[in-house]
Formats: structure tokens, sequence, C-alpha cells
């Protein structure tokens, strides 16, 4: 009796290994609950750190996968957002407290009591099924094709999140540093915010690209003579590179009351010079994904905008192989897992 309900997944038995497919028994459909069917999966490079229990949080067996669309196929007694058939996407937060501070205001991924992850102590996306809280599902515009929606709901909440908050006026000057997964997103997204767009990658041949994603300006990034005519210009710089940067230089880049915006973790802490900090009123800041608040409104953005990743799709069954081209750093620009669902 139990074999018609099993979940199929490709999970990770133990840390570092390989996925492979395996079957679970889901925990029963609860009263705000969402059962999906899966279709579409964004790989995420989290998704890696989960499987090699990077940050001892992880369960095993592990099905990751955290930029989840899919197609709802039931739901719970008291759900009244989604109905069977509306197609649906779920990001890297499962759950929140839902009554501190930072809940009542959307900002559910600083929530005081730490929200839940999708696929911390519970199985994500990578499946051919689902269960999720519906308060944390997200309709999918119909402007927006599945593949395209699924890396916006970690990828794209992570970059629209500072950029909305931060971006004051038009022509703003936003710079980008680092064009992957994340920053040729935030190019997109600046622009369409109506920012003046500076893209700074490390590799010339990603300029053009650069362009195309709707940059004005495109810099190599290299030495202080060669970024001279960019110093004391940016009002925000939003830094998504985990390799290690100059961050004199990098900080040196802000104009007053710029502020420097880091996505990425490339080292645990940085030297900030304090006389600029206060006498150019600059500020540092991190920034976490996104809550309920901007989840909707970037979706929707993104669906009147056409704002849409730079995808390569592969079957659910290669995941292994896109996981190593991810390590590789030879993902363009992110990589959409399709599940093959009967
Ligand atoms: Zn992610
Ligand atoms: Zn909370």
């Amino acid at each position: 009796m139990a074999t018609s309900t099993q979940f199929k997944a490709m999970a990770a038995l133990h840390p570092k290994e390989k996925l492979q497919l395996w079957e679970y028994e889901p925990t029963p459909l609860g009263d705000r609950d969402l059962e999906l069917k899966i279709t579409h999966n964004g790989l995420c490079h989290t998704d890696i750190h989960m499987r090699d229990d990077d940050w001892g949080v992880s369960q095993f067996p592990l099905v990751a996968g955290h930029e989840v669309v899919g197609i709802v196929t039931d739901v719970g007694s008291q759900v009244t957002s989604f109905k069977k058939g509306d197609r649906v996407g779920f990001g890297w937060i499962r759950d929140s407290c839902r009554v501190c501070y930072h809940c009542l205001q959307g900002e559910e991924n600083i929530c005081r009591q730490g929200y839940t992850g999708l696929i911390v102590g519970n199985h994500g996306g990578f499946a051919n099924r689902m269960r999720a809280c519906a308060d944390f599902a997200y309709k999918i515009p119909d402007a927006l094709d599945s593949a395209s929606a699924a890396p916006l709901l970690c990828a794209g909440i992570t970059v629209y999140t500072p950029l909305r908050t931060y971006i004051k006026y038009p022509a703003m000057k936003v710079g980008i540093v680092g064009i992957g997964g994340l920053g040729h997103l935030a190019i997109k997204f600046a622009r369409a915010m109506g920012a003046q767009v500076t893209a700074f990658s490390s590799s010339s041949d990603k300029e053009t690209e650069a362009y195309e994603f709707g940059a004005h300006h495109f810099h190599r990034w290299g030495t202080s003579e060669t970024l001279e005519e960019v110093k004391g210009s940016l009002d925000l710089l939003i830094c998504t590179s985990s390799a290690e940067l100059d961050w004199d230089l990098t900080f040196s880049l802000l104009g007053n009351n710029g502020v420097l915006c880091f996505l990425g973790i490339p080292v645990s802490s940085i030297n900030i010079p304090l006389i600029p900090l206060i006498f150019g009123q600059k500020s540092v800041v991190g920034s976490v994904v996104g809550g309920r608040r901007f989840m909707q409104e970037m979706l929707d953005f993104a669906a009147l905008n056409q704002i849409k990743p730079m995808i390569e799709t592969m079957p659910l069954s290669q995941v292994n192989e896109a996981m190593n081209k991810v390590i590789a750093n030879q993902a363009r620009y992110r990589i959409v897992l399709v599940s093959e669902n009967k």
C-alpha cells in the first residue's frame, strides 16, 4: 500500500557521495501543505555545499534542490491560495517563526529565530514529488517559462533583494563584481530598475555578454590604475564573486554614501578603512536570499520585464555531471535540471 506514495529522488546517501536514485515515504500531507509534481530545479552551489556537508547541517540521505518549480498535485485542507494544477515555485526558505519583527515585515530571511531551509532536515526538489508548506510557495507568472523561473527562486531573489533595497533613484550608479549565476542576473535586474550599470569581471571574455545582459559599462577587474576612472563613483557595489579581491581597491570605487554589499563569502573577514568610511558616509552590508515580501514581487517584475537567467538544461538523472560542471565553473550561467516525471 505504501508503494504508491513513495517519492523517487536523486539523493546523496552519505556526505560527498554521488547522488543516486532513492525512494522515500513522504511525511503525511499537512493541512497547509502542497504536493508538487516537480518539473524543474535550478542547480545552486549551495546544493553542492549541502551534499558535501560543508556547513555541518546536512542530514542524510539528502535530497537537495531548492530552486524548485512544479505543478500542484494535492493541497492540504486549509490551503486556500493554491489549487491543483497551479504552477508554483519554492526557494531556499521553507518556513520561519512568522511572528518576529522581521517576519512581520516579510523579511523571513533574517527571522530572529532563524528560518528553516528547504533542504535542511527536509527533502527538496531533486525528486519526482515534494511536499512543503503552501505559505512559502510562489505563483510562477504565466509570462515566465518554468526553466527560466527556477533559478530566480534562489539566485534571482539573492540579487533582487539588495538591488531593491539600495537603489534609491533612477540612473543610480550600480557596480556588479563577478559575472556568474548571481552576477548576470544582477546586471539584468539593475538595468531594469533604471540603474546605470557597471559590470566587473576578471576575464575580459565576459565583456560582450555583460553588454548583452544590459551593462552600460564593463571593466576588467585589475589594478588601481585600470579602474582609475571608476574610483569614487559608485553608489552601490554588489560583490557576487567568491574569489578574494583587493578590498582597499574595491572600497575605493564607492562614492560618498556608497554601499558595498556582499552576497558571496570570499573570505571570513575583511579590513575596512575607517577614515573614508566615516568621512564619505559609506556602508558595508551583507544580504542573504530574500523574504516573502520581495519574492512574489521579484517574480512579477521578472515576468513584466522578461528578465530570464541564461541557462542550460540537463536531465535530473545527470545531476552528478551537472554538479561537476558547476564545480569546474563551466555552467553558463545556471544549469536547470529537468525532471523526467511520469
Ligand atoms: Zn541557492
Ligand atoms: Zn521570525
